[in-house]
Order: structure tokens, then C-alpha cells, then sequence
């Protein structure tokens, strides 16, 4: 009776551990542009506003966005599923540099030498964290925007799966 009785500790236990692991399965870490002109603000706190607005309650969508001096804000958990690429959200890490139009409102690559370094910084972490997701653009899964107006597989292959 007693062994039983432990067993059933044993066995809570365990769905404790199993429940604990709130973890999601990353296959993709997706990058992102703010698509916003040289002259404008767009930190986690901007960003969380524009998505409360476009009726996204649990605000930012992304889980990191970097601003062009370098800083690295974090937007949602990364263990809670982002708002940032149709379809592909469930499996998938969002990151955005602040940026991504020009002075004439044109999609350009516009990451400073800071947002370069610290994003690789960032995807050198998450690499070794989730060694299997493939690194890529947003414009992979969306071929109707520029964003993040670069070539983000190619700029990334060496810190692909
Ligand atoms: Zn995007």
C-alpha cells in the first residue's frame, strides 16, 4: 500500500516535470524589420503599442527587438508563442531591428554596424540554444514584403541547422 502510495507521489511528480517543461519546439527563428523611417522610435515599448492597437492583446509580437544603437529589448517570452509571421508562429522566434525604410519611405536595409554585431550576438546564442531551427527572413514565408531587407539565410548560413 505504501509503495503504491509513493508511486503515486512519483507519478505526480513527474506530471509536474512534464507540465514544467513550457519550452515550445523552435524549428525557425525569424528575423524581422520595424519598417519605420530613419527619424522614428521603435523599442518593444512602441511596438507593443502598435500591436495592442491592431488588436493584439498580449501586445509585441516579437520576442526580441534590436534598436539601432544595439540594444537588445525583449518582447514576449520565448516560451510564448509570437505575432509576427502568418502560419508560422507556433514553432518559430521572432526577431526585429528597428528600422528597414529609408528616407523616402523605401524598404532598405538600413541595420547600423551595432544592430549588425548584436544581432549575430543573438543568433550565435540561440544557435547553440536551438541548434535545429533554420535561420530566414520573414520574406521566405511572405514574398509580398521586403521585409527584413536583407538576405537573412544567406547572411546566417553559417549558423544554420
Ligand atoms: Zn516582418
Amino acid at each position: 500500500m505504501a509503495e503504491r502510495f509513493l508511486l503515486f507521489l512519483l507519478f505526480l511528480w513527474d506530471l509536474k516535470q512534464v507540465t514544467n517543461k513550457t519550452m515550445r519546439i523552435i524549428t525557425l527563428i525569424i528575423i524581422h524589420c520595424s519598417a519605420v523611417y530613419p527619424w522614428q522610435v521603435s523599442g518593444v515599448r512602441e511596438i507593443d503599442r502598435w500591436h495592442r492597437e491592431r488588436g493584439w492583446k498580449k501586445g509585441c509580437g516579437y520576442h526580441y527587438v534590436v534598436r539601432r544603437d544595439g540594444t537588445v529589448e525583449t518582447g514576449r517570452p520565448l516560451e510564448k508563442i509570437g505575432a509576427h509571421c502568418l502560419n508560422h508562429n507556433r514553432h518559430s522566434i521572432g526577431i526585429c531591428y528597428e528600422g528597414g525604410l529609408d528616407s523616402k519611405g523605401k524598404p532598405a536595409d538600413t541595420r547600423t554596424e551595432a544592430q549588425k554585431q548584436v544581432m549575430r550576438e543573438l543568433l550565435e546564442h540561440l544557435h547553440l540554444q536551438f541548434p535545429k531551427a533554420i535561420i530566414t527572413g520573414h520574406n521566405t514565408f511572405n514574398p509580398m514584403k521586403a521585409c527584413p531587407c536583407f538576405d537573412a539565410s544567406s547572411e546566417y548560413s553559417d549558423l544554420q541547422p
